[in-house]
């Protein structure tokens, strides 16, 4: 999961990338409001943070002007100024949800993976495909109750086929998902990581579909 945070404050950026790296999501952090317009025309996020007061462009102008173009990534503001109105303007323009500011890190991460799971359609926490079953909290994997122990690549590739069973992902969607873990993402990192996760969790469990890219099949 790739995350646009956009915050001015230093500290607090450093500390809530660091944190949301913790809890597996890829963080790409900007600190106004033209570097995050500039950034969310360039890559596919699943979810922005967004804090209200930043230099160059607001928070609230930057989510008008993304719904105003029928996006619909997920957004999360985060305010300092506890003040009702600023979170009413902000939910109003279309935010997701909201944290005021000082907020608990392990909070974020699991208001995140709310709303995360309400846009997938989702309520139970738990993902389960194929006798899979991943827990975005722990990051615990098991395959038909057996542990199961991927590298931090592998499973941002496993989320990706988890979250959308049975639909088919292009090379450069998946691509997207390995930028932030270290390392160079090479013409064939996406087929070097297939074959770990068709090893760990069965060989049909990710299908080649010629031409068009990946998918991990409904039905067993
Ligand atoms: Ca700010």
């Amino acid at each position: 999961m790739r995350i646009l945070l956009v915050e001015d404050d230093p500290m607090i950026g450093e500390s809530v990338r660091k944190g949301l790296r913790q809890d597996g999501f890829v963080v790409d952090w900007v600190e106004d409001g033209e570097a995050a317009e500039l950034a969310l025309a360039s890559h596919e996020y699943d979810l922005m943070v967004l804090d209200q007061g930043l230099p160059r462009k607001g928070g609230l102008e930057v989510l008008k002007s993304l719904r105003q173009k029928g996006s619909m990534l997920p957004v999360l503001i985060a305010t300092a100024r506890d003040e009702v109105p600023a979170r009413v303007k902000g939910l109003d323009a279309g935010a997701d949800d909201y944290l005021v500011k000082p907020f608990d890190l392990d909070e974020l991460a699991a208001r995140i993976r709310a709303i995360l799971r309400r846009r997938a359609g989702r309520a139970e926490p738990l993902l389960r495909h194929r006798g899979v079953v991943f827990n975005p909290a722990t990051r615990e994997v098991t395959l038909g109750g057996i542990a199961v122990a991927l590298t931090a690549r592998e499973l941002a590739l496993l989320q990706a086929f988890m979250d959308r069973p049975g639909a088919v992902l292009s090379k450069a969607q998946l691509e997207e998902k390995l930028y932030g873990w270290g390392g160079e993402v090479e013409s064939n990192t996406v087929e070097v990581y297939i074959h770990a996760l068709r090893k760990k969790l069965g060989t049909d469990f990710i299908q080649n579909v010629r031409g068009v890219g990946y998918l991990s099949p409904r039905t067993v």
